[in-house]
């Protein structure tokens, strides 16, 4: 796999790739080898300002645009994003440490299928005649303004898109700020919609670190930010938005449940499990890291889960075959490694995984540990790598009562043959994205996002809509204006 689609330059600014070398260095480390691919420099407050200007002044231009044309360049824009999937996945694969099996379907895809999506429903976007006897009031929905994206390091190519995607089709202008530690997938975004005819300055890249994400979060030209991190910068970020009264959207950590009844499908609810803990090497934020599994069959559950489990192919991400690829860093690695520890230390059982392994780069046995209890850290905080907790229930209302004994509220899964069951189940259950005999499925069409502490807002579906646009309304007198003096 070469790097011939490598961005050539750290920043995307009005419609160009920008380089600034006095900007702090940021390595880009590719996860299976451990050696340096690629470098970028942190986006000075020079950059940051001229990111923020050049969106500023396009945004007065895009927002005269007719609706259908924005929506027209962000479908061109899908499309070319489909012709170079393959070119795209292989980035992502670098940038990232995921197969390449996950990366063709799952990245450049989705970023794709929400350009479509937003772009087809721009033109949709219409306010309502409200009939008042004579007079009337008309609603017109108008974009924020500039909106800042912020991003995660394990989905570079979806999130970007996922944020961009909503705000554009609103006719608003966009500053993406990608993770440090997965900086080059957003750029080759940037370079896509400009041939897709995005006038310059409506999408624009700045590489950094937190303090180039605060600089954009407090500057008094942003009007939203779309945050997708931890809950710690979700609080600094959502703070720092509400003292200028900021909109925003916050995409967060979880921790979530999947509660597999003992009339599931065992097979599927394995799978489900396997998609829910291990799929990018189980660095997804939705993930159902606590499988509360009935007592009655919890022994056949393990066993099918440890015997598919030893069939993951663990290996070079750029192999076709491998479907177990690298943690996305060796910090993140090191992090996951402190869970196992805790969780052996904490008397949680080990059924499968539990060690780095020892060849080059930053792996992690897919890891499963049985006879968890709710008080052990490995149940309650967000790992964030390949580390499935098993937990054991028997009643249906304790177990609710457990899924929901957590400060995140992501998702949440029920597996069961009962549907009653499971619409009952879930209707209790503490989540803002939840799934009845499956796991983890996010297509665009559908809402996104969490409650509690996991999050304010929704990405996908008509929903992002509203929080990437405001209503005005407008009243209309047809008669005389009757005032007392
Ligand atoms: P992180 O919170 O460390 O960083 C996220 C982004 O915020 C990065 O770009 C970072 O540079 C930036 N940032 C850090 N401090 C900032 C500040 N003070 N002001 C502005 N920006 C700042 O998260 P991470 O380690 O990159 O990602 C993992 C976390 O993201 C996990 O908790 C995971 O659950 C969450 N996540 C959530 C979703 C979701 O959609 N809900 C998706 C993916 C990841």
């Amino acid at each position: 796999m070469s790097i011939d689609a490598q961005p050539t330059a750290s920043h995307f600014i009005n419609g160009q790739y920008v380089e600034d070398p006095s900007g702090a260095e940021i390595p880009v480390v590719f996860a299976a080898t451990g050696k340096r691919i690629a470098t970028v420099h942190a986006g000075t407050p020079d950059v940051v300002d001229q990111a923020l200007a050049a969106a500023k002044a396009a945004q007065a231009e895009w927002v005269a645009w007719s609706p259908r044309d924005r929506g027209r360049v962000l479908t061109r824009a899908a499309q070319i994003i489909r012709d170079r999937n393959e070119e795209l996945s292989q980035l992502e694969t670098l940038d990232t440490g995921k197969p390449i099996q996950e990366t063709r379907v799952a990245d450049a895809t989705s970023a794709a299928d929400a350009l479509e999506y937003f772009g087809g429903l721009a033109a949709g976007l219409t306010g309502e005649h409200i009939p008042l006897g004579e007079d009337w009031v008309y609603t017109v929905r108008e974009p924020l303004g500039v909106c800042v994206g912020i991003g995660a390091w394990n989905y570079p190519t979806q999130i970007a898109c996922w944020k961009a995607a909503p705000a554009l089709a609103c006719g608003n202008a966009m500053v993406f700020k990608p993770s440090e530690t997965t900086p080059l997938c957003a750029l080759k975004i940037a370079e896509i919609l400009i041939e897709a005819g995005l006038p310059k300055g409506v999408f624009n890249v700045v590489q950094g670190m937190g303090e180039t994400g605060a600089q954009l979060v407090t500057d008094p030209r942003v009007n939203k930010v779309s945050l997708t991190g931890s809950v710690p910068t979700g609080k600094k970020v959502y703070a720092a938005a509400a003292a200028e009264m900021k909109h925003v959207t916050m995409e967060l950590g979880g921790k979530s449940p999947m509660i597999v009844f003992e009339d599931a499908d065992i097979e599927n609810a394995v799978g489900g499990a396997i998609l829910g803990n291990f799929y990018s090497t189980g660095q997804i934020c939705s993930n159902g890291t606590r499988v509360f599994v009935h007592r009655a069959i919890k022994e056949k559950f393990l066993t099918r889960l440890a015997e598919r489990t030893a069939q993951a192919v663990i290996g070079d991400p750029r192999d076709d075959a491998t479907s177990i690829g690298p943690m996305v860093s060796e910090a993140q690695m090191n992090i996951v490694l402190g869970y196992l520890d805790k969780g052996r230390e904490d008397g949680a059982r080990l059924v499968c995984g539990g060690e780095r392994l020892d060849r080059d780069g930053f792996y992690i046995a897919p890891t499963v540990f049985a006879d968890v209890t709710d008080d052990m850290t490995i149940a309650q905080e967000e790992i964030f790598g390949p580390v499935m907790a098993v937990l054991d229930f028997d009643d249906e209302d304790d177990v609710i009562a457990r899924a929901n004994a957590t400060p995140y509220g992501l998702s949440a899964g029920v597996f069961t043959r009962d549907l009653s069951r499971a619409h009952r189940v879930i209707g209790r259950l503490q989540a803002g994205s939840c799934f009845i005999n499956s796991y983890n499925d996010a297509p665009v069409e559908a809402p996104f996002g969490g409650v509690k502490m996991s999050g304010v807002g929704r990405e996908n579906s008509k929903a992002a809509l509203d929080h990437y646009s405001q209503m005005k309304s407008v009243y209309v007198r047809m008669g005389d204006v009757e005032a007392p003096f």
